[in-house]
């Protein structure tokens, strides 16, 4: 059955989905769907300096990577030109609004504020109260045709038959400016609800200079949707529990404003990178090694000669420790290149030590008879070894993992080299043999 709620989401475009807006929208679809009402997305391009093409498609996009489908629109409040007018003159035939004529003779038209006091009853903050008289007499219709955010919105709120204003709290300061057109208009008042803002790791209001902010930076890093959805559902709202992995349907049965928070909401790329991996660890290797290749492709990994059966022992490999599939690009980039980048703590630690050099070619020769070059073989001929020379079996594997990969963490060493092939495990191991005097920090072999 249907309910009569209605919201919408309201973005201008003016840049990309920010965090903020993302969450915002994600709010007003899981109230919309929680009640079985209706979604719907305007677009709120009035200001005609700011707002652009590419804006809007970046929004429409990062909305459908994140799942976030709408039943209505998205409505363009710049094809709505005629419907404001319309509203605006019938105020100025009712006596509450009036022409402003400037110096060149144009005309805007200005709404009368009424004195008073204004209440907002708000769903999230409780009542606030508003001091109208506070608020001069403001435009509604700008000279060239335009409408002001404010009248806009009610026009469209109204005329859309929105029943739920979930927003961002930075527009409680509109409130009573669009509280004052709802009466001026005699239109039934909507619900409010102001969700508090999101804030940064030190505590200011969360800005580019924290790092990633739009939803697209998210998705080209290589996270994954629904670990973004659940992040986001979790910035001011909680399902009533400490529980942090919860699936979308989930989200949607438990999803009540009572539950979202007065405070504003931390935001933690620590926390967010958990989450992801939290995700791809419950993620099939299948739908990974898909992800994996076309997130490798477009990093410009040249994929074309790559088996599929070689990318998903890759995926298999690194399924626990990988948390967005550009940390997997980092982690496991030098099985795709011919160049060694040596970590200079690792090299320090673990190669330059007495003894080395020759341990090392204790380990190339053993290696070099390994037929069957797999993981169960090589480590086999590794642990025969450590007994004839009478070392430790982590005193040969440190070193070769560094020699190999470059650095003091990867995956398992045998089941890399097993990934990279017995030519380019040997070319590696040998290069670092010859040149451990003089390693410095990339090499091309
Ligand atoms: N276009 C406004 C914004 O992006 C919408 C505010 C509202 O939801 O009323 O902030």
């Amino acid at each position: 059955m249907s309910s009569n709620v209605r919201v919408r989401f309201a973005p201008s475009p003016t840049g990309y989905l920010h965090i903020g807006g993302a969450r915002t929208a994600l709010f007003n679809w899981l109230f919309a769907r929680y009640n079985k009402g209706v979604f719907l997305l305007r677009i709120e391009d009035t200001d005609q300096q700011r707002s652009t093409e590419e804006a809007t498609q970046a929004i429409l996009d990062s909305m459908k990577w994140l799942g976030l489908d709408w039943d209505e629109g998205p409505y363009f409040q710049s094809q709505r030109l005629a419907i404001y007018k319309q509203y605006a003159e019938k105020l100025i035939e009712q006596g509450k609004a009036f022409y402003d004529t400037d110096a060149e003779g144009r005309k805007a038209i200005r709404f009368k504020m009424q004195d008073g006091i204004t209440e907002i009853n708000d769903l999230i903050h409780g009542t606030i109260t508003f001091d109208a008289s506070l608020i001069e007499d403001f435009v509604i219709l700008k000279a060239d045709g335009f409408p002001t955010y404010n009248f806009a919105c009610v026009v469209d709120d109204a005329d859309m038959g929105i029943t739920h204003i979930i927003r961002g709290d930075d527009h409680i300061s509109n409130t009573p400016k669009q509280i004052a057109l709802y009466k001026a208009f005699g239109f039934k008042m909507p619900e409010f609800a102001h969700i508090p803002m999101i804030l940064g790791e030190d505590g200011s209001r969360l800005s580019k200079r924290h790092g990633a902010t739009s939803v697209t930076e998210y998705r080209d890093r290589g996270y994954l949707p629904h670990a973004l959805v659940n992040f986001l559902a979790l910035l001011g709202w909680s399902p009533g529990n400490d529980q942090e992995i919860i699936s979308i349907t989930e989200m949607i049965e438990k999803f009540t404003l009572k539950r979202v928070n007065k405070t504003s909401a931390q935001f933690n790329n620590i926390k967010l990178d958990w989450m992801n991996g939290q995700y791809i660890k419950s993620t099939p290797v299948e739908q990974l090694t898909i992800d994996t290749k076309r997130f490798f492709e477009k990093s410009g990994i040249d994929m074309t000669n790559i088996p599929q059966a070689w990318l998903t022992n890759l995926v298999m490999l690194y399924h626990e420790r990988f948390k967005t599939f550009q940390d997997l690009l980092d982690q496991t980039r030098f099985l795709f290149t011919d160049a060694i980048e040596y970590d200079r703590a690792a090299v320090d630690k673990f190669l330059k030590k007495e003894g080395v050099v020759e341990l090392l070619k204790e380990v190339y020769s053993a290696i070099s008879l390994v037929d069957n070059f797999d993981k169960k073989n090589m480590e086999d001929s590794l642990r025969a070894l450590t007994v004839k020379i009478d070392v430790s079996f982590s005193r040969l594997a440190q070193p070769l993992r560094v020699s190999i990969t470059g650095k003091s963490v990867s995956a398992g060493i045998f089941e890399t080299m097993e990934l990279l092939g017995k030519e380019k495990a040997l070319k590696r191991l040998g290069y670092t043999i010859q040149n451990l005097c003089e390693i410095s920090e990339t090499i091309k072999l």
